[in-house]
């Protein structure tokens, strides 16, 4: 069923604790992590608790669980002080885009430069 975990899934596994993150946010919807493999400064993954692939799919099923999402990549950058430079929220949908976790999730970026378009 949509937003049920999958017992395949990475995210999932870090969500119920069987997979290690350091983890920086937690509330009753959404977990905030660090991406193992950091592309700027500061590289935070949040991610809603309930499996849905990806983030369209997510607000289309759950839209203010995608809300919820949004909220605490603001409170992540706020969080991590990188607000007040500039940062990026990338939501990375399809193989084609880069997604390689069928999980939804924002990446927050930011403490360097960041050109656009990104390429
Ligand atoms: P995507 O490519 O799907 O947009 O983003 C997936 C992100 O998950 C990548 O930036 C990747 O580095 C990160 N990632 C993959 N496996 C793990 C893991 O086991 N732990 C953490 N913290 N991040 C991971």
């Amino acid at each position: 069923m949509a937003g049920e975990p999958q017992a395949d899934c990475l995210f999932c596994k870090i969500v119920a604790g069987d997979v290690p993150a350091t983890i920086v946010r937690e509330t009753k919807t959404t977990v905030a992590f660090r991406d193992i493999n950091p592309q700027a400064p500061t590289h935070v993954l949040v991610i809603p608790k309930v499996h849905h692939p990806d983030a369209a799919s997510l607000a289309a099923a759950e839209p203010q669980i995608a809300a919820d999402v949004l909220r605490e990549a603001g409170e992540v950058a706020a969080e991590e002080k990188i607000d007040g430079t500039g940062f990026r929220i990338v939501f990375n949908t399809g193989s084609g885009a880069g997604q390689t976790v069928f999980h939804a999730h924002a990446h927050v970026l930011g403490g360097r430069g960041l050109n656009w378009p990104p390429g």
